[in-house]
């Protein structure tokens, strides 16, 4: 224990809770500090899903072409908020050189062992913790409206068979069997099997409880102001509650990481992509399995007695304002797929940042030049799917170890 770094880690969302989980694991005395409650950020109303089947990056060849005329709709599934940033002109500038078929291919794979890995730890947690987050492996249904949607899905198919996974196509008839609420208006629908859900918010506070019952101190509603530094390392992390010291600090503080590394000089290009859910009582019987709805953009996912509706992703900065046409779009769009779902109450309306990168791959790692100091964000639309693993490796690189994948794709230093 005495040769272990003391680590702080910021953020309570997935990447903190499962960085602090495995600092744990490894007899590291650990801090995590979170300026509102464990999982009140991202982690908290997305849609669940753990797909290393849908391992493709946001940028590919086309999708600027495709997402230009959403941009003058208020009501679109993708809207960019006109603004004199510089640090948005260089991540759409980086975003447009991630889209070209090479970068796709190699981050299929990448998004896709990460995916994997963290599937095998939410299959061990689910065993071995004493706490249910709905963890369900019944795979993950796209559903489509169009012949074309269908053949353009056809490439991840292939990216997805190439990579050793699988896919079944299904007719409408076999859809509806499965889903009785679904549209007769559809084209057809693509299974993956593999896939798996699970319910946010009773993973990552189950695990924040078990990781302080086994000695973490979790600090809430203690904001970050601020990270001195010295050459060699982290001399004082600044907070509402007073100053905290440690060996190491990770950064998991999600689409507010880069407020926090400001001060340091670093570039984290991160943009937080809002997103919006919908959380309503699960009608007796309707949708049980997760679905993509592929040209309305958003997802379905069943979550024990609840049922959660969400999409679109906003690049407007750190604004959490809850746009209503959105939220009503949103919900035209989920029932023009499932007109046979029954109105329930609604339990929550929900919006978060996703924290994402111009090539969709998370930062983790240690910027050049630092001592000190781990990145752990930029998770994207694939945090929950990539959380676990991503706290391994930060724990690994904070204890000195050979992480088990190699970050140097994921290094800070990349843009
Ligand atoms: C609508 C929607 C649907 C989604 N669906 C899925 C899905 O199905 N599957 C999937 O894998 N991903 C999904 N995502 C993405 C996923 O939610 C995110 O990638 C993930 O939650 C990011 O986790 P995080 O820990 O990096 O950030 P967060 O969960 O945002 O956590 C960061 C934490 O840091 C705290 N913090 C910030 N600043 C400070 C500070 N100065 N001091 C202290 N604490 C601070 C915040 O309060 C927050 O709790 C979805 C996202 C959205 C919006």
């Amino acid at each position: 224990m005495s040769e272990r770094p003391d680590v702080l880690v910021v953020g309570g969302g997935v990447v903190g809770v499962c960085t602090a989980h495995f600092l744990i694991e490894r007899g590291v005395r650990t801090t995590l500090l979170e300026r509102g409650e464990i999982c009140s950020g991202a982690s908290h109303g997305n849609g669940g899903w753990i797909f290393p089947s849908e391992s493709a990056p946001i940028p590919e060849p086309g999708v600027i072409r495709k997402a230009l005329p959403w941009l003058l709709d208020p009501e679109s599934p993708f809207w960019i908020r006109p603004r004199a940033s510089l640090a948005l002109l260089r991540w759409l500038w980086d975003f447009r050189r991630a889209c070209n078929a090479n970068a796709v291919r190699e981050s299929f794979r990448l998004r896709r062992a990460l995916s994997l890995a963290s599937l095998d730890r939410f299959t061990e947690f689910a065993k071995k913790m004493d706490f249910d987050f709905g963890f369900t492996q019944r795979g993950l249904t796209l559903i489509f409206r169009t012949a074309k949607a269908m053949r353009d899905a056809q490439r991840d198919v292939e990216l997805l068979e190439a990579a050793g996974g699988s896919a079944k196509w299904l007719g409408v008839e076999e859809l509806r069997g499965r889903v009785p609420s679904l549209s007769a208006d559809l084209a057809g629908g693509l299974e993956f099997p593999d896939d798996a859900h699970l319910t946010p918010d009773d993973f990552v506070r189950g695990l924040a409880a078990d990781v302080a019952r086994r000695g973490a101190a979790i600090e809430t509603h203690t904001e970050v102001l601020g990270v001195e530094w010295s050459r060699r390392g982290p001399v004082r992390v600044r907070t509402t509650r007073g100053d905290f010291r440690a060996d190491e600090v990770v950064l998991a503080a999600g689409a507010w990481t880069p407020e926090l590394t400001r001060g340091l000089g670093l570039r984290v290009p991160v943009e937080a992509a809002k997103g919006y859910s919908i959380t309503v009582e699960r009608p007796e019987g309707h949708p049980d399995l997760p679905l993509a709805l592929v040209e309305g953009k958003s997802f379905v996912t069943p979550m024990g007695s609840r049922l959660r509706f969400g999409g679109t992703l906003e690049l407007a900065g750190l604004d959490m304002r809850m746009n209503q046409r959105r939220v009503d779009a949103l919900a035209r769009t989920v029932r023009s797929y499932l007109p046979g779902l029954p109105r329930t109450p609604t339990v929550e309306i929900w919006r978060g940042l996703r924290p994402l990168t111009p090539d969709d791959l998370p930062i983790l790692g240690r910027p050049a030049g630092t001592s000190g100091l781990i990145l752990a964000t930029g998770h994207g639309m694939s945090g929950i799917s990539q959380g676990p693993i991503s706290g391994e490796l930060v724990a690994q690189l904070a204890c000195g170890e050979t992480p088990e994948i190699d970050l140097a794709p994921f290094s800070p230093d990349r843009f």
